[in-house]
């Protein structure tokens, strides 16, 4: 088979588990095959996202390799080659690279640190991303880190019991969360390797977990692991897979997981806040204001309220709240002066009070 067609089925495959609810599959540019965009501080980062090879040891039931695709592998001269000539034609500005587990995991992440190595040695110094192979050795994932930006191992599941029905190779607690134990115990012991951190993946609906569990998960993660950022994916049938018939997942309900990610990583929010109906975030509603409707702190003064209190309140976020504080200790606050610290009016004001007189919203906003 060509290189074009295999580069084409491995960028395919790897599109797979697009993780970016917010990404746009009409964006992508058939004649360039495995650009993918990735998130990063609001921008749309084109990356070329694509998989050694599609071959898998593994029995993962959702997994479009296990449906009968077509088998193939890229060599990693080939795979530098390509990505070299995408990155100096500016049409992505890193590497997204994975793959299936071919044999032996070791065997797989050689070939892996193998490209990594070429690219590094012809000069390129940008962002990779690379994903380690469950069930890796130590010295292996350390050779890794040595060399990319970011690596990643997706944990696929919250729960030990949901991976058990996913899939009868991988085991949860030695090829996932021992790895990422390493993972972690490798960047603290040495602050040049992987200086872009780790992350992991889960697939949301691919069994039946509620959003508690998943967001207890995650937050087990940031605290014991110091995860990066926690990526979700809407589970999607595959035709030949054994879930074939399994319904697809909503995508609103992702977008409602990172923003729980969100309040846990970035606002200090613990689970127990959050409202979960029957274990799940409601889907029409932001998980911030769904829980503020339930707290028993509000209206919270802004002139005297601690940082915690304040961050808790629907339209302020992290950098609004720290502003609130600098600023009220030598100005009063105003709704223009609210306003410009980027507090949206409109989304507070039932939450807050900053003067003597509660002024309504018809009035500030005249
Ligand atoms: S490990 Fe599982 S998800 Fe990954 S390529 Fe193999 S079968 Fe697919």
């Amino acid at each position: 088979m060509s290189l074009a067609d295999r580069v084409q089925i491995l960028s395919d495959t790897a599109q797979f588990d697009l993780c970016d609810y917010s990404a746009d599959p009409s964006q992508r540019n058939p004649s360039v095959p495995g650009i993918y965009y990735s998130s990063y501080r609001g921008c749309r980062v084109p990356l070329f996202k694509v998989l050694l090879t599609n071959r898998c040891c593994n029995d993962c039931r959702y997994c479009i390799n296990n449906s009968g695709i077509t088998p193939v592998e890229l060599e990693p001269r080939e795979i530098a080659g390509i990505f070299l000539s995408y990155y100096h034609k500016r049409y992505v500005d890193g590497l997204f690279l994975s793959s299936g587990v071919s044999r032996d995991p070791d065997e797989t992440m050689e070939k892996l640190i193998e490209t990594l190595r070429i690219l590094r040695t012809e000069g390129y110094g940008g962002y990779i991303h690379l994903k380690i192979i469950p069930g890796a050795s130590m010295d292996s994932i350390r050779r890794a880190m040595e060399l990319a930006s970011r690596v990643s191992i997706n944990i696929e599941t919250a729960t030990r019991d949901g991976l058990e029905e996913l899939s009868s190779t991988k085991d949860y607690g030695v090829d996932i969360l021992r790895r990422i134990r390493w993972i972690k115990r490798l960047l603290d012991r040495d602050r040049t390797l992987a200086p872009a951190g780790h992350s992991t993946q889960l697939m949301v609906g691919a069994v039946d977990e509620t959003d508690r569990e998943i967001v207890k998960r995650i937050k087990w993660m940031h605290e014991k692991y110091s995860t990066r950022r926690v990526y979700f994916s809407a589970f999607e049938p595959v035709e030949g897979t054994p879930l074939e018939e399994r319904e697809a997942e909503n995508p609103e309900r992702v977008m409602r997981l990172y923003q729980a990610d969100n309040l846990i990583k970035s606002y200090g929010f613990s689970p127990d806040e959050l409202q979960f109906h029957g274990g799940y975030l409601d889907p029409e509603v932001d998980p911030k204001y769904a829980a503020a409707l339930e707290m028993d702190i509000f209206p919270v003064d802004l002139r005297e309220a601690p940082y915690r209190e304040i961050i808790r309140v629907p339209g302020i976020g992290p950098v609004s709240a720290r502003k609130i504080i600098s600023i009220r200790k030598k100005r009063d606050l105003s709704p223009d002066l609210l306003k410009e610290i980027g507090v949206r009016l409109k989304r507070a004001e039932p939450f807050i009070r900053f003067d003597e007189r509660q002024t309504s919203l018809e009035e500030w906003l005249g």
